[in-house]
């Protein structure tokens, strides 16, 4: 699934490439594409575009009155449609311009998630007062020592599990989770409300060493990248040699996803259990 670096990039490029033009129409495609009732998609029509943002995994397509939020889900774009075909393959939404162009939301895959939320951000103190924002933790390049450390005491939870939850920290997944844990060399598995005042600033650092390489990455692209090509050390990298130390790069398969690590850089050379029903990361 693409995260903050990933979304940060694509808001950039489609901002670049469609700020300033005019909304003639909004058309969801499937049933599920439109999470919201009101406001009506149409608000917007007759509006520029002002940018893409983004908050946490999602887009925020800014029409001044009325804000779009889109979540990409594993396999969703946002791509420019010259073709504008009835029934694009993969399509979930189409926004249409008044210069004839428009941008197409696809998903790939057969389980279509990908969803839009029309928000107007002078409602309820704004987009941060509303779903599906409304729960949303800080962005986990926003974070600073003090802010971690407040984040970590008040969860009892693994730290991978908290990497990845959206309402502690907003736009790390599984892959982030991974990387993260093993430039901070920590256990994914250690719980955060223990972790000390040097574990902490390791954590910190690492979290925003780990999304800042990825952005200049996913910057460097004309397009996103898949997760097989994003920078990383342990990430699905199981069997190969950890590029810190030289150990193997371990795995922990959970039903979901895989937890990568490196003993030696991690854990103090213990070896993590392989259980898939363990009831300890969620
Ligand atoms: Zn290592």
């Amino acid at each position: 699934m693409p995260e903050l670096p990933e979304l940060q990039a694509h808001a950039e490029r489609l901002t670049a490439a469609f700020a300033g033009r005019e909304l003639s129409g909004f058309r969801a495609i499937t049933f599920t594409a439109l999470k919201t009732y009101a406001p009506a998609p149409d608000q917007a029509v007759g509006h520029p575009l002002i940018g893409v943002g983004r908050r946490g995994k999602y887009l925020l397509a800014d029409f001044g009155a009325t804000t779009f939020v889109v979540h990409l889900m594993q396999g969703g774009r946002i791509k420019p449609d010259d073709k504008q075909s009835a029934r694009p393959r993969g399509g979930i939404a189409r926004w249409t311009f008044a210069d004839g162009s428009a941008l197409l939301l696809t998903e790939a895959g057969t389980e279509k998630r990908a969803g839009v939320w029309v928000r107007d951000p002078a409602f309820d103190g704004g987009l941060e007062g509303q779903e599906p924002l409304l729960s949303l933790g800080p962005d986990a390049d926003t974070v600073d020592v003090a802010a971690m450390s407040a984040i970590c005491a008040a969860h009892s939870m693994r730290l991978h599990g908290l990497l990845r939850d959206q309402q502690a920290l907003a736009g790390v997944g599984r892959r982030l989770a991974n990387e993260i844990c093993h430039r901070a060399q920590l256990s994914p598995f250690t719980n955060v409300a223990k972790l000390d005042a040097d574990q902490i600033e390791r954590l910190t650092d690492a979290t925003h060493a780990c999304i800042a390489e990825s952005l200049t990455y996913e910057r460097s692209r004309d397009d996103m990248s898949s997760s097989k090509e994003r920078p990383g050390a342990v990430h699905h990298r199981a069997g190969e040699a950890c590029p810190a130390c030289g150990d193997v790069v371990r795995e922990v398969e959970y039903t979901r996803y895989t937890v990568n690590y490196c003993a030696t850089c991690q854990t103090g050379g213990k070896i993590l259990a392989d259980n898939t029903t363990s009831k300890f990361l969620k």
